[in-house]
């Protein structure tokens, strides 16, 4: 396939009426790879400070489940949230998989780095001599890698981890990196944005990324774009409270200052989004998430002067 093709089936899956984007997408890299003889991506995934939300959106890919992402496309070399070892042979893993493919494999990373303390608020091991923060473990792996994939808005932006007051110190990957890293960023990531982005990174390699670092594949439009309340804010009806089917832009609704395609591609399956749930969308996917979408239920004039009404 084209890679024209592949971002138009990214972009368009869920309006064809395709459910997990796994679906279309783990066939492809299967008949890649088997065909020309690859391997699969070799990947270390290490999760950091957050609250665990991006594995758990990821263990929802389903049509096919998530196992035969782990089956058909990506090899899990080391996985603190999903690997059964632990202890002294989880760190072995670690130590054998970063020297076996350095250079070749790639890094993905949930949560913010925590840097106060020397970083003692997150710890992946121990060794008898002290512990390794997960500061220390992405100083080592990160130059080791052939891409670095921030999960979620805490490893993309810094996030509700390093929302106001940060008492962790807590820090967005690509600053402690200081190389590029591709910023698959919400709250949590959605499990098509992620699975998405690891097939472009076997088919076709690096994605196109916005000024944000975020794949153009996912987050071309906003939210307010493509809602199904967008003809109530063409009409300038607006919701009263939370609970009234009117546009949500009154009572908080960040979608005007969001990129994202959760209006089409939607959580779960396609069951739902927060907007269809009567809730506003809380703008999660940005670099300023949370404390830039706060207080959540002021309107985005009130709480971003300049940027109300903007669509
Ligand atoms: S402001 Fe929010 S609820 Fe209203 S149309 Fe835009 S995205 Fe939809």
């Amino acid at each position: 396939m084209r890679k024209e093709e592949f971002v138009h089936l990214c972009r368009n899956w869920p309006v064809q009426g395709g459910y997990s984007l796994a679906g279309a997408v783990v066939p492809l890299v299967r008949t890649y790879l088997f065909g020309n003889h690859r391997r699969k991506l070799p990947v270390i995934w290490l999760e950091m400070n957050d609250s665990g939300d991006n594995n758990i959106s990821f263990l929802n890919a389903t049509s096919p489940y998530v196992g035969q992402v782990f089956t058909y496309m990506i090899d899990l070399l080391y996985s603190n949230p999903f690997m059964a070892a632990q202890g002294p042979d989880a760190l072995q893993l670690l130590t054998n998989a970063a020297r076996e493919y350095s250079g070749k494999f790639t890094l993905v990373v949930e949560g913010a780095v925590p840097t106060k303390a020397d970083g003692l608020y997150t710890v992946i091991a121990r060794t008898p001599e002290r512990p390794l923060t997960a500061w220390e473990i992405l100083r080592w792996l990160g130059p080791l890698a052939e891409y670095v994939l921030a999960v979620g808005t805490c490893a993309s932006f810094g996030g509700p981890s390093a929302a106001r007051p940060n008492l962790t110190g807590s820090r967005p990957i690509q600053d402690v990196l200081q190389r590029p890293v591709i910023r698959v960023s919400g709250c949590p990531v959605n499990s098509d944005w992620f699975v998405g982005t690891l097939a472009h990174l076997i088919l076709y390699g690096m994605p196109e990324v916005d000024d944000q670092g975020r794949p153009t594949l996912f987050y071309r439009d906003t939210v307010h774009r493509h809602c199904q309340r967008r003809s109530y804010f063409g009409q300038k009806v607006f919701a009263e409270k939370l609970g009234d089917k009117e546009c949500m832009y009154s009572v908080g609704c960040m979608g005007p200052a969001t990129l994202a395609d959760c209006p089409y591609r939607q959580w779960v399956d396609h069951v739902s989004w927060p907007v269809k749930a009567n809730t506003p969308c809380i703008g999660c996917t940005n670099r300023d998430f949370p404390d830039g979408s706060t207080p959540f239920y002021q309107s985005l004039a009130q709480k971003r002067p300049k940027e109300g009404g903007r669509s």
